[in-house]
Parts: C-alpha cells; structure tokens; sequence
C-alpha cells in the first residue's frame, strides 16, 4: 500500500514538473547579420548579392547555436527576431524548430518587435559597432547612409544600447551578446561586465575579420547562452533615467528636412534633429520615424 501510495506522490510530482516546464522562462532573440561568423562585406548582408545566400546559412547556424545552448540550460520557449534589412535572412525551415521566428519588415519596434514583460531574459546575436568605431565589421548605427551618431541623454548610442533599452524598458536584462572582438567589448563598456559576450571573429577593418575556428565560435555560441541563461539573475535590466533627450545627427542637410515636419522632431541645427520624452518607448518610435524619413 505503502509503495502504491509512494508512485502516485512520484506521478503527481512528475505532473506538476513537466507543466512548470511549460511555462518556465522564455528567452527573447534578437538577431542582425554583420556580426554573423563569416560576415566581412556589405555584399555577404545584401539579398541582391550571390555572395547573400552562405551569409544567411551561418546566420540561421549562429542562431541556432545560442538557442540549443538555451534548451539545454532550461529555458521553455524561446522567440527569434530577425533584425536585418529586409528582417526575412535567417532560413526559416533551418532555424532549430522549437523556436518562433518573427520574419519581415516593417514591425513598430524593429530590431526588439516582440519583446515585453513576460521574457526572463534578452540576447543579441550577430550584432556591430555603432557608426565611427574602428576597427569593427561593417560599423554602422541602423542606417549607414543616414546616420551619422544617434546620442541619447547625451550618450553616443550604438544599436545594441538603443535595443538594450528597450528590453530594459519592459524590465528584460540583455544577458548575452556575439559579434567581433570590438562590438564585445562596446557591448561590455555600454551594458557592463556582467553581460555575457562571445566573439565570432577578431575586427581587422571595416571590411576584414580574423573568423575564428568555426567549430569554437559555435561552441563559444552554444555554451555562452547556457552560461549566460544560468546567471541570468546576476544581470540588470538596462534602465535609462527620464526624461529622454534623443539627439539625430545625420549625414547631411537634406536629410533634416522631412523629418522637421513631425511637430515632436525639432530641427536643432543644419543636420540635426531632437527628440524629447518622458517614455523611452515614445521617444524611440520617434527617432525611428525620424531615420526613415530622413532616408526619403
Ligand atoms: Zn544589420
């Protein structure tokens, strides 16, 4: 009877396990493709190009490292978000399928579509250096032909502080990054120490990288999520302080003009714009209106 009763509490408790399993963590993806294991040239990130189509495979393959490190760790439920121009390169059928991928553009939220409150934890593969760093792969801050520098409360922001931000803003830490040697260490000096960062290959230029052995760099990948995901709770959602002043520098002054016809977007010099809010998200779909405009 003894025994009986003991394998019904075991079957109960199994139960309870597999359902809480269910509905454990969810890890948030954002993924962008300069910062991509073998990625050195605007043609490799181009649809246009025949060198695009390997670029997505070690995309999708970079992705898919740090999502079955995830799995492995403990995670429930994991979501991609392709960042990337068109938003439609990581290979939908190769991605590892117990993960939701968010594919095309536009999306509101752009790089971080998707994200709120109910993930433990944010990473971002593949990711580059803001505009004007050297030497990092493909530098640039959302748009190279329209951006010059994108300042937020006075600090330069590259696109992984933008983003990080607005995990933070629903209270998501950013606990993982990849991307080269340089980006790394941008991310570390932005996001602080306790951010996991794994690089896929060492800066040599705008256009050239040392690829690390592709074997490693994916296991660096596999592993830095598993770690990564383990001491999540050591890592702080990254929270700017309102009010926001976001300032747009662009790369010339025609590119101010139709963006000072949106009332909230002051012209505050030949080419530069400003944004100011009290809400990060507010003032961030601004600026983002504000680029695209600007790109007309
Ligand atoms: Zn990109």
């Amino acid at each position: 009877m003894k025994r009986i009763l003991l394998a019904i509490v075991l079957l109960l408790l199994a139960g309870t396990v597999s359902a809480a399993e269910k509905t454990g963590p969810k890890v948030y993806i954002s993924a962008d493709m300069e910062g991509i294991w073998g990625v050195v040239h605007g043609n490799q990130t181009s649809s246009s190009s025949p060198e695009y189509g390997p670029a997505r495979k070690w995309m999708t393959e970079d992705v898919n490292a740090v999502i079955a490190g995830l799995f492995e760790a403990g995670a429930a439920e994991v979501v991609v978000n392709d960042s990337h121009g068109s938003m439609r390169n990581i290979i939908p059928e190769d991605l590892d399928p117990r993960a939701s991928l968010i594919s095309g553009s536009p999306k509101p939220l752009s790089m971080m579509q998707g994200i709120d409150d109910t993930f433990a934890a944010c990473i971002f593969v593949g990711y580059h250096a803001r505009a004007g760093t050297a030497p990092a792969v493909l530098d640039h801050t959302i748009s190279g032909g329209v951006v010059h520098a994108i300042r937020v409360n006075g600090q330069e922001m590259p696109e992984l502080g933008l983003n990080a931000a607005i995990a933070g803003y629903f209270n998501v830490p950013v606990i993982m990054l990849s991307g080269d040697t340089e980006t790394c260490a941008q991310a570390k000096s932005i996001l602080g120490e306790a951010l996991t960062a794994v690089a896929v290959k060492k800066a040599e230029g705008r256009y050239a990288a040392q690829n690390f052995p592709l074997d490693e760099a994916r296991k660096r990948l596999r592993e830095g999520a598993k770690e990564a995901f383990l001491k999540r709770g050591q890592v702080a959602a990254f929270r700017l302080k309102a009010p926001f002043k976001f300032e747009l520098e662009l790369n010339n002054s025609g590119q101010a003009v139709m963006p000072a016809l949106i009332p909230a977007i002051k012209r505050t010099g030949p080419r530069t714009l400003e944004i100011s809010s009290n809400d990060y998200l507010e003032g961030f779909k601004l600026l983002r209106a504000a680029i695209n405009l600007a790109g007309i």
